[in-house]
């Protein structure tokens, strides 16, 4: 049992109690796994983001030991994973797909890992009340699987990933099947509930808004190779490439040129002089709270959509002059602007961002 990751073998490095080196994943000539290194602090809740096909779950399935790896390491606690069958990994999966047991009822089902490691009829019990309790499904033991709601399966199938106390809970795309409203409420319930049991988590999703609100750190995956990792307001004021600037959200990533005096030029609209900003050519994230509708503004446009989002009015504007591809400009207002009405925009300088165009 001594190669078995224990909570108390954690506590020998903190800083990453999961350790993912140098990993590669090779199916046939597909490279999904490109070389990538990641940490989980203990406790830590690490979402992985990335479009479709960019190597999550295989990220998450070579750290079950799911898929071998061709290259790298996994390591636990400081304890090598590499030989460990996934049973003895320690691990809590939860997947999209990964449905409830039909023939079980919710006990049945939330007592499944329990059963496998021998636990005793009462303290099998026990666990899956505390569990339906801390749910908010108290009562539910005796529900057939079919008689659940999509968020009751999901609570239940959450149950049971973290029944045995898994020292690494790991979700891919847990709520990806259900609508908005209820992602969000499990989301936000999801959260509270790694913070109660202080539980170290992988989570895996497509959606960067789920990947915020949920995670202390988000790693950005790309192509299979790792784009970018850190704090979502880090990876929102300082993202490292166009394309951690697009997947967070930027909506206005300008090619900007600076002239012998640091003057910033977009298009035609002269800027103004950025404390930091000189080189030419470079990749500008202008956020959205930067630009302002300002009738002594250095930008003219013309409003071509306007939504209300969130108690604000979201307006798009085509822009005279703008380079290619970066015409339409997002910008929030106070008050509702007519679709064709001409407007002028100004920028806060020191807001706007350099990305490095490489990548
Ligand atoms: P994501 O979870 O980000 O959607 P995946 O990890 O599922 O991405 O896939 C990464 C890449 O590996 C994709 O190009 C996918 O087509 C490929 N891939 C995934 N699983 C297999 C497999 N079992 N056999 C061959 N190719 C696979």
């Amino acid at each position: 049992m001594n190669d078995t990751p224990t909570h108390d073998a954690a506590t020998a490095d903190d800083a990453g109690w999961l350790d993912v080196r140098a990993a590669t994943v090779v199916y046939g000539d597909t490279v999904a796994l490109d070389d990538v290194s990641i940490t989980v602090a203990d406790g830590e809740t690490l979402a992985v983001v990335g479009p479709s096909g960019s190597g999550k779950s295989t990220l998450l399935r070579a750290v079950a030991g799911l898929e071998p790896l061709a290259a790298g390491s996994v390591t636990a606690g400081g304890v090598e994973l590499d030989a460990l069958a996934t049973h003895r990994r320690d691990l809590g999966l939860m997947f999209q797909d990964h449905a409830l047991f039909p023939q079980l009822d919710v006990a049945g089902n939330i007592a499944f890992g329990l059963r496998m490691q021998g636990w005793s009829s009462a303290r099998q019990r026990e666990r899956v009340g505390e569990l339906l309790t801390l749910m908010g499904l108290s009562g539910f033991e005796g529900r057939a699987v079919h008689e659940l709601s999509g968020g009751e399966a999901q609570r239940v199938a959450l149950a049971r990933a973290l029944a045995p106390e898994p020292r690494l809970l790991m979700l891919d795309e847990p709520f990806g099947s259900l609508d908005r409203i209820l992602r969000e409420q499990l989301t936000g319930e999801l959260r509270r509930l790694l913070d109660e049991l202080g539980q170290t988590a992988l989570h895996v999703t497509h959606d960067q808004e789920e990947a915020f609100a949920l995670a202390d750190r988000v790693a950005v995956l790309r192509a299979g190779r790792l784009e970018q990792v850190g704090r979502p307001e880090e990876l929102w004021r300082s993202p490292s490439t166009p394309f951690v600037a697009a997947f967070v959200g930027h909506p206005n990533r300008w090619t900007v040129t600076a002239d012998a005096d640091g003057l910033l030029r977009w298009g035609g609209a002269a800027l103004g002089v950025h404390p930091v900003l000189r080189s030419a050519e470079s990749l500008v994230v202008a956020p959205v709270a930067a630009v302002s509708v300002d009738d002594d503004g250095p930008i003219g446009g013309r409003v071509v959509r306007a939504t209300f989002v969130e108690g604000r009015h979201r307006v798009e504007v085509d822009v005279d002059g703008a380079p290619a591809g970066e015409a339409t400009v997002v910008v929030e207002h106070h008050r509702r602007l007519d679709r064709g009405a001409a407007v002028r925009l100004a920028v806060v300088i020191d807001q706007l961002v350099a990305v490095a165009s490489a990548g």
